[in-house]
């Protein structure tokens, strides 16, 4: 029940699997994986993507754990535990959860993008220390309600450290996507803002937000109309 489903579940059907890009799944018109340098970051990145996420054209979770050397993106409901996933020993409570619970909007200071909330929704004392001693982040990737059941499915991410992310802009997807996380990010975006604020690198952000705008602008290319949208 929590092992993973076979490989290709998820994915196209094999009719049309001739036409995609075998790295990024997606169809070659919206393919962006060309030329991208895996970065070398030091905190891990672990996403969990609910087996109906299937935006082959919008998704961003395989394209994020391409910019990325230590990625790894898991398709499933539910895992024992964080060592299983990862196939090495991991303490939960060094890593960091992308938080979708809601949260006192004061957790988020002004000065601050990126909090450790508590149990309760609020932020802990001495962020610094708090963000600086995560050796890896996990982020769910499917809209909210998705992402939700797989919290609930998964008993270890409870010992994780929450964190909520509060961007200053927008998310780049505009209105393109109906359903987007929580905090309106996509997975990319979330991931992105996650890794550059823990790792103090702006250019893993810049790196990853470059493929992202690659993406939306051949999106827009391949649906100049989009009509029926709410
Ligand atoms: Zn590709």
């Amino acid at each position: 029940m929590s092992e993973e489903p076979a490989a290709g579940a998820s994915q196209a059907s094999p009719a049309d699997l001739s036409a995609d890009c075998p790295r990024c799944l997606k169809p070659q018109a919206l393919c962006v994986c060309e030329g991208i340098a895996p970065i070398d970051n030091k905190v891990s990145l672990l996403i969990l993507q609910h087996p109906q996420e299937q935006d082959r054209e919008l998704g961003t979770a395989r394209l994020t754990v391409l910019h990325l050397k230590d990625a790894l993106l898991k398709i499933g409901l539910s895992w024992p535990s964080l060592t299983r996933i990862l196939g090495r020993p991991a303490d939960p409570q060094r890593w960091a959860i992308l938080y979708l619970g809601s949260v006192k909007a004061a957790a988020v200071p002004p000065d601050r993008d990126t909090v450790v909330v508590n149990k309760k929704g609020t932020a802990v004392d001495h962020q610094d220390s708090a963000l600086s001693d995560i050796e890896g982040v996990v982020v769910l990737d499917g809209t909210w309600s998705q992402a939700k059941a797989l919290w609930w499915r998964n008993g270890w991410m409870l010992k994780c450290k929450r964190i909520v992310l509060g961007p200053k802009r927008p998310s780049r997807y505009g209105r393109l996507r109906r359903e987007p996380r929580s905090d309106g990010l996509s997975t990319l975006e979330a991931a992105a803002m996650l890794l550059a604020r823990l790792e103090r690198k702006p250019e893993i952000e810049t790196a990853l937000h470059a493929s992202f705008e690659r993406l939306l602008a051949r999106y827009r290319e391949l649906h100049p109309h989009p009509g029926g949208r709410r």
